[in-house]
């Protein structure tokens, strides 16, 4: 689904799984170098708290990632990402992956991405999300666009959303 105007389209009812970049997603996209060529990078504790908080409820999460370095698995493993596909820039193909192994269909996942690679997967599945600092064609092709950016709470905003419907329908 893709509305190309749409700044917020409702989640799919259930939603039931949350797929996600790393690199200007769970980070601002920023990353240090050392001199000896050691890299780092910086995680959102609130992001990271909402992901946690869907691995608590049992609702599935996923990793699909261009990137396969040790920070970013360890990162995962902290916050209990279910599925984890590290060093794949063919997002579509990773992400059908971890549809398949999971027996959801397409329609019922959420994706968040922040880059042109990531537009396969954005319109592939039920609702796709950029964050607000998106590169402009994944802003105005999303179904979502956050209010906060990667790696500053847009992920939380998502999560919350997730948790707030599973709540509903327990309610
Ligand atoms: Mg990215």
């Amino acid at each position: 689904m893709t509305g190309a105007q749409a700044d917020r389209v409702p989640l799919p009812d259930p939603v039931r799984i949350l797929l996600l970049d790393i690199d200007g997603v769970l980070t601002d996209g920023g990353m240090y170098f050392s001199a000896e060529g050691q890299a780092m990078k910086r995680f959102d504790v609130k992001d990271g708290l909402g992901v946690v908080r869907l691995a608590e409820l049992g609702f599935p999460t996923a990793v699909v990632s261009g990137d396969r370095s040790a920070i970013s698995a360890a990162r995962c493993d902290v916050l209990r990402i279910g599925h984890v596909v590290l060093g794949r820039m063919d997002k579509e193909t990773a992400v059908n992956e971890v549809l398949e192994m999971t027996g959801i269909a397409a329609e019922s996942a959420v994706y968040i991405g922040d880059d042109i690679t990531d537009l396969p997967a954005l319109h592939m599945v039920g609702l796709g999300v950029a964050v607000a600092d998106a590169v402009d064609v994944v802003r105005e092709q999303a179904d979502w666009v956050t209010r906060r950016p990667g790696g500053h709470g847009a992920v939380r905003e998502i999560c919350d959303a997730i948790i707030e419907q599973i709540a509903r329908r327990e309610s």
